[in-house]
């Protein structure tokens, strides 16, 4: 029987031109953002300014993590303690943590079979919250136009989480450029890697400037290039908190030269996507996610349901997978493990009976598909998925 040696976590070595640009940062000894020379616009700025343009956003603020983000972009919008915020159920914890961290409540949202958030009980809640904090949960993309008509008709305003969907877009519109606010990851696991890092991206100019001021100008507001008229802060600068978390000039270094292979890498992704998906295309049992015309998705992981599948029989699916070194995630153990994208395990939120969410999440798996695997790795580790189904299946 074959075995597969490869590591889900490994990520590859970052591009020499990365690692170029960090040694000269490091030459300097300026690190932090606003330590510039005379006539410098910086590492941070520029980034800033690609990341902007990249996405179609007028504005981006560079930040220290994804998680981070989030909960600026709550604060910026100016969600108050004790108010709901509506959110995917099947997410991962920095969500519901954003929500947590400035005292508001994450009011659930159940997920389809596709992973994506449900659009009927979005609906449904919608009366009760005026934010929704969306999450592209592993990269799958809802009918944005769908959801863009419901908030809009309730007033709701949307913050994307898009940290599995950077590089993505429906209907030909970026990932992150739906909502009044983007928000996105460059850890380590994420399609961008500075270890830590995250963006914030935006059109609205109030909304930049109060995000540059929480992230901790120390009034250096004239140092951003990807920033609204000087006017803007002047409204909001003694009234911000500094809730410190930029992005300092190392880690904006060895991104810039990422972001430049990003979409190259996002054809590198689909490849090995594509390759797993059509091995189990047709196995009796499994049941794939449907990737709709108008997504362009970033196949950076990879989910697949067992459906009629017991809890005795997926746990032993997934052991014998991992004896043959297939690591798959199951969202449906008892105990989370390595991953935190069970909500009835966030004990700090109100409890909320998800029905629908957890028969789905239940009978779903997840590997993540690293650029380190070939081609030819991923049609090793999808035959033995197939083998290990097909056996239960016809025993
Ligand atoms: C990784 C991740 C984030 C942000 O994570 P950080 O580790 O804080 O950068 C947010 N949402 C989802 C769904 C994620 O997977």
């Amino acid at each position: 029987m074959e075995v597969f040696k490869g590591n889900f976590t490994q990520q590859e070595p970052l591009p020499q031109d990365a690692i170029d640009a960090a040694v000269n940062v490091l030459n300097t000894g300026r690190l932090h953002r606003y330590n510039l020379k005379e006539g410098d616009a910086g590492e941070v700025s520029s980034l800033e300014l690609e990341f902007a343009k990249s996405i179609g956003a007028d504005f981006c603020l560079a930040v220290a993590s994804g998680g981070y983000a989030l909960a600026t972009a709550l604060r910026a919008i100016d969600v108050k303690p004790a108010q709901k915020v509506l959110t995917n159920a099947f997410t991962l914890a920095p969500v519901p943590g954003a929500i947590a961290s400035i005292n508001a409540v994450p009011l659930l949202v159940e997920v389809t079979e596709n992973l994506t958030i449900d659009l009927d009980d979005l609906e449904a809640k919608a009366s009760q919250s005026k934010v929704l904090l969306l999450s592209h949960m592993r990269g799958h993309i809802c009918d944005m136009e769908k959801l863009m008509e419901i908030t809009n008709r309730h007033g709701i305003k949307v913050i994307e989480d898009c940290a599995h969907t950077m590089g993505a877009g429906w209907n030909d519109k970026p990932s992150g450029s739906y909502g009044v606010i983007g928000c996105f990851s460059t850890q380590t696991y994420k399609h961008l890697n500075s270890g830590e890092g995250g963006f914030l991206t935006t059109n609205d100019p109030l909304i930049i400037a109060k995000s540059i001021a929480l992230s901790g100008s120390y009034m250096m507001f004239d140092k951003h290039l990807s920033a609204p008229e000087k006017n803007m802060f002047e409204a909001i600068k003694y009234e911000t908190p500094n809730i410190s978390g930029r992005m300092d000039h190392l880690r904006a270094a060895i991104l810039r030269p990422q972001l430049k292979e990003l979409d190259k890498n996002v054809i590198r992704w689909n490849e090995r996507y594509r390759t797993v998906e059509a091995i189990l295309q047709d196995v009796e049992g499994i049941f794939l996610i449907e990737r709709p015309g108008k997504e362009r998705f970033v196949g950076s992981s990879f989910q697949f349901l067992l459906k009629d599948f017991a809890y005795l029989e997926i746990q032993s699916l997934v052991s014998s997978c991992r004896n043959r070194g297939v690591e798959l995630k199951w969202f449906g153990k008892d105990e989370p493990h390595g991953f935190t994208s069970k909500y009835d395990s966030w004990k700090y939120i109100p409890d909320q009976k998800m029905a629908k969410s957890d028969k789905i999440i239940n009978s779903t798996l997840d590997m993540r598909l690293p650029l380190t695997f070939s081609v030819e790795d991923c049609r090793v580790i999808a035959t033995i998925i197939r083998q290990e189904v097909e056996a239960r299946i016809t025993s």
